[in-house]
């Protein structure tokens, strides 16, 4: 074995409290499908070969230096709260310090049961590590704060689903895989030792700055607050933002059903398991909120005046809807070539966005297609373009730069959903082509020249894939 991590393991020196030692289960013949060098080098972890890294990161080999374990955290699933969570199918091998200095967490998940499994297998399949692989990386490349994919690896076990599939292993590389979930575990249990110790361990991991559990509160309403809008400026719905997949460090986390907009519907859900719409594209911000106000009752637990902290809590919460409306009206006013969009612009981006619902217009080549003068042709009727095409032109002859702009922000292409479907497929077949061609293809999301043309392309309407399914 020649393969080294450096891991600095900080999470397993927190009480027992927190977690479950717990090594990964072996498998019966570890192969690797893909591993991140890029990733892997800003880790300082040092390349190995194909047999050594399938070993280890299929979780049968536990690397020097390692501390598995798997977390213990709550939630509230659509709504309802879960007393008992936990890392059902994951283990945290360690913590490195990276090239830049910041702490992240590797994880591998569909590592084999833990004492949270409940009634699960602990295990994944091949589909879901690899769209998690697939989405996480193209989010990471638009520059969305996202956990990473690190490597995944078939196990050479089936997985039994609704019908029999290859399992895989995917390792995961996250600033930390804290959530609200975590907290409110102790403060659900009045274990008030504990939350006030995870309150002080996240502060000094993640905001250093923060002054207090009300400090950690406004920190990181701010860095959802800015998340959110980053995820509808590319169509992303994320598909289960239960608090127990709503991190600490502002970064996306678990990609399920995820799912990317073909043609804009504010009100689109993919999720078969979503059946009231709460976590539709359109309502992502109001989710967001609510899962701070989680949060903040969770933290309040621990204060010692309980009536000034909700008064506090309560403003700060209450202030977030219109920090997300502010990064909103950034992020979209650059989509559409505007440096500094203000409340005036919100009409123009608006009158745009219900044009494109009316009329079937492709999210991301619509954006893609402004600043070349080609957008109409996605409309059904192409002169419902042309009449906000005049507002807008006007708008655009105050700024400068705005072709550059729109360049930079509306991606040429993300990763289509009928495309995941086909690669996944693909690699059923053991024809991994497609998974790296997409991958490739991802990792530019903003360049002209793209190498695979045919990944730009809105499905076809016997293509478009209706509804995203849980049996991950
Ligand atoms: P998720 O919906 O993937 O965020 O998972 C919600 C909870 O279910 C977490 O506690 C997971 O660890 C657990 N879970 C999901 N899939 C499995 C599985 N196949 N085996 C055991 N636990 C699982
Ligand atoms: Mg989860």
């Amino acid at each position: 074995m020649t393969l080294h991590i450096p891991f600095d393991n900080s999470y397993a020196r927190l009480p027992d409290a927190f977690y479950t030692a717990q090594n990964p289960t072996q498998v019966s013949e570890p192969s690797l499908i893909a591993f991140n060098d890029v990733l892997a080098t800003e880790l300082r972890i040092s390349r190995d070969s194909d047999a050594d890294l399938a070993s280890t990161f299929s979780g049968n080999t536990v690397p020097d230096g390692a501390a598995p374990l798997a977390q213990l955290y709550a939630g509230h699933q659509f709504g309802n709260y879960n007393p008992q969570l936990g890392d059902g199918r994951a283990v945290l091998l360690g913590e490195v310090v990276n090239t830049q200095g910041q702490r992240c967490d590797i994880q591998l998940k569909g590592s084999g049961p833990t004492p949270y499994s409940r009634m699960g297998d602990g295990r994944a399949w091949l589909g879901p590590v690899l769209r998690e692989y697939i989405v996480s990386e193209a989010m990471h490349a638009m520059g969305i704060p996202t956990t990473r994919a690190l490597a995944a690896v078939k196990t050479g076990e089936p997985v039994y689903r609704e019908s029999v599939l290859p399992g895989a292993v995917l390792t995961r590389v996250a600033s930390s895989h804290i959530r609200v979930g975590t907290f409110q575990v102790f403060a659900h249990r009045g274990q008030t030792k504990e939350l006030k110790e995870l309150t002080e361990y996240t502060i000094a991991r993640h905001y250093p700055d923060a002054d207090g559990p009300m400090g950690l509160l406004r920190a990181v309403v701010a860095a959802q607050a800015k998340l959110i809008p980053k995820w509808m400026s590319v169509g992303f719905i994320h598909g289960v933002m239960n608090t127990d997949n709503c991190t600490i460090s502002g970064e996306t986390i678990d990609y399920g059903p995820c799912a990317f907009l073909d043609t804009y519907q504010p009100d689109k859900v993919f999720s078969s398991i979503d059946q009231m719409g709460r976590y539709a594209f359109g309502n992502q911000p109001r989710i967001a909120v609510w899962n701070m106000a989680q949060f903040a009752t969770a933290l309040i637990q621990q204060m010692h005046d309980q009536d000034a902290a909700i008064a506090e809590a309560t403003k700060i919460v209450h202030a977030m809807p219109d920090q997300i409306e502010a990064h909103w009206l950034a992020e979209f006013g650059h989509k559409i070539g505007l440096q500094n969009a203000s409340v005036e612009d919100l009409p123009l981006i608006e009158d745009l966005l219900a044009r494109m619902a009316a009329h079937q217009a492709d999210f991301t080549n619509t954006f893609r297609a402004l600043h070349t003068g080609t957008a109409r042709d996605q409309f059904t009727d192409p002169t419902a373009f042309d009449a906000w095409d005049k507002t807008w032109t006007a708008r655009l002859s105050a700024e400068n730069d705005a072709d550059a702009r729109m360049a930079s922000t509306n991606p040429v292409l993300i990763p289509r959903n009928h495309q995941i479907e086909h690669l996944i497929q693909a690699a059923l077949a053991d024809d991994l082509k497609p998974f790296f061609d997409m991958l490739d293809a991802v990792q530019n999301p903003f360049s002209r020249d793209v190498a695979h043309h045919n990944l730009t392309v809105a499905p076809l309407s016997n293509e478009v894939v209706p509804a995203t399914f849980c049996g991950t």
